[in-house]
C-alpha cells in the first residue's frame, strides 16, 4: 500500500542494518550490525554542525530526513550523545566528537531513537 515504506535500502537485510553505523567525521561506532531497524518517517533535523553545544536553533535551517535506523533501546547504542532538550526533543550526536545531529528522539516516546541514514557512515 505504501511501497516507499516497504522498500529497504541495500544497507538493510530483513529490515535490519547489515553494517555497523559509524560517525561520518571521526568513525566512532554508533551501532553494531543488526542493532536497528529501517524505518521511514519525516523528521526535521537541524543542519549538521561540528559542536552540538553551539547555538541551538534560531537559524531555522535544517533538513527533512526520511530514512532512519530505528533503535528501541538506548542500550543498543555502542556510543551516542544527546543534545540538550529542545522542547521535548533531544538530538543524537556522536559521543566522541559531537558531530551531529545524527538522529532524533522525542521524550514522549522513550523507546524510539531515530538515526538518519544520510548523516552516518556504514561499514
Ligand atoms: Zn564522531
Amino acid at each position: 500500500i505504501f511501497p516507499a515504506e516497504q522498500s529497504s535500502p541495500k544497507l538493510a537485510s530483513q529490515g535490519r542494518n547489515l553494517k555497523a553505523v559509524l560517525c561520518q567525521r571521526c568513525g566512532s561506532r554508533v551501532l553494531l550490525p543488526g542493532a536497528a531497524t529501517f524505518t521511514c518517517r519525516e523528521l526535521l533535523l537541524p543542519a549538521m554542525r561540528k559542536k552540538a553545544t553551539a547555538t541551538d536553533g534560531g537559524d531555522g535551517d535544517g533538513d527533512v530526513v526520511r530514512e532512519h535506523w530505528l533503535v528501541r533501546d538506548m542500550f543498543s547504542f555502542e556510543n551516542v550523545g544527546f543534545t540538550r532538550d529542545v522542547g521535548n526533543i533531544k538530538f543524537l550526536v556522536c559521543a566522541d566528537c559531537e558531530a551531529g545531529p545524527i538522529g532524533w528522539h522525542c521524550l514522549d516516546d522513550k523507546d524510539s531513537f531515530y538515526v538518519a541514514l544520510e548523516r552516518v557512515a556504514h561499514e
